[in-house]
C-alpha cells in the first residue's frame, strides 16, 4: 500500500507525517500552493520535516484556483487580524479564515497526483485533519470523500484522517511524543519573519503551548 499525504507544512500534517513514518511506512509528501499568504513559510518547514524524515516531497502549483477570491488567506487577500483601538485598549479582531471547499480541493489534488504516480497500485491519501468546526474537517467530510474516491477509483485509493476526531491539544501532546520540532511547524496564516502571534492559528498555538508550560506536563 502507497500512502500519499496532504502536507502543509503546518503542526497537524506534521505530526501525521511522523506518526506514519514512525510505523515505517514510506510516504510521499504533497504540498500546494494555492496562493496562501504563508506559502514561503509553509515550503520551508514541509522541506524540513521531508528531509528529515527521508520523504519525497512534491510541490503543485494551483495558484488560479483562487483566482476570483480575496479571501483573508491569500497573498491578494485583505489582512487576517486587524488592531482595534477602544478607548485605552488593543484588541485584535481576526477576519473570516474560512476557504469554501479548500479541504475536498486539496485532497483531490493529492488523489490525482497520487493516482499519477502509482497507477497499478492500492494507495492510502493521508490528510492530517483534526477536529475544527468547518465541515471539511469532520468524519462526515472524510466518509464522503472515501465514497466519492472509491467510485472513482474503482477502490483503488482509499481516504484516511487518523486525528480528524482529535484536537489541537492533543496533536500538541502527540508530536511532543514523537520529537517533532514543534517550533519549525508553520502554522501562522501570515508569511512574516517569525509567527504572528495574534492571527487565529497563533492563538491556536499560544493558548496550547502555554497551558502545557504552565502546567509542566510531561508527555
Ligand atoms: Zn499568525
Amino acid at each position: 500500500m502507497k500512502k500519499v499525504l496532504l502536507y502543509s507544512g503546518g503542526l497537524d500534517s506534521t505530526t501525521l507525517l511522523h506518526h506514519l513514518t514512525k510505523k515505517g511506512d514510506e510516504v510521499v509528501a504533497v504540498w500546494c500552493n494555492y496562493g496562501q499568504k504563508s506559502k514561503d513559510k509553509e515550503l520551508i518547514s514541509a522541506k524540513f520535516f521531508t528531509k528529515k524524515l527521508n520523504c519525497k516531497l512534491i510541490e503543485i502549483n494551483i495558484e488560479e484556483v483562487y483566482k476570483y477570491s480575496n479571501n483573508c488567506l491569500l497573498v491578494k487577500g485583505g489582512e487576517v487580524t486587524q488592531i482595534v483601538k477602544t478607548d485605552n485598549h488593543t484588541k485584535y479582531k481576526n477576519a473570516d479564515t474560512e476557504l469554501i471547499f479548500r479541504n475536498a480541493m486539496l485532497a483531490s489534488v493529492v488523489i490525482t497526483v497520487a493516482t499519477s504516480l502509482f497507477p497499478k497500485e492500492n494507495i492510502e491519501v493521508d490528510l492530517g485533519l483534526i477536529k475544527t468546526p468547518y465541515k471539511d474537517c469532520s468524519s462526515e467530510f472524510v466518509t464522503a470523500l472515501n465514497n466519492l474516491t472509491k467510485l472513482c477509483t474503482a477502490g483503488k485509493v482509499k481516504v484516511k484522517a487518523p486525528f480528524v476526531e482529535k484536537g489541537k491539544d492533543w496533536v500538541y501532546k502527540q508530536a511532543k511524543r514523537l520529537n517533532v520540532e514543534i517550533d519549525k511547524a508553520w502554522s501562522c496564516y501570515l508569511g512574516g519573519e517569525i509567527p504572528c502571534g495574534v492571527c487565529p492559528a497563533c492563538i491556536d498555538r499560544k493558548i496550547i503551548e502555554g497551558y502545557y508550560a504552565n502546567n509542566k506536563r510531561t508527555f
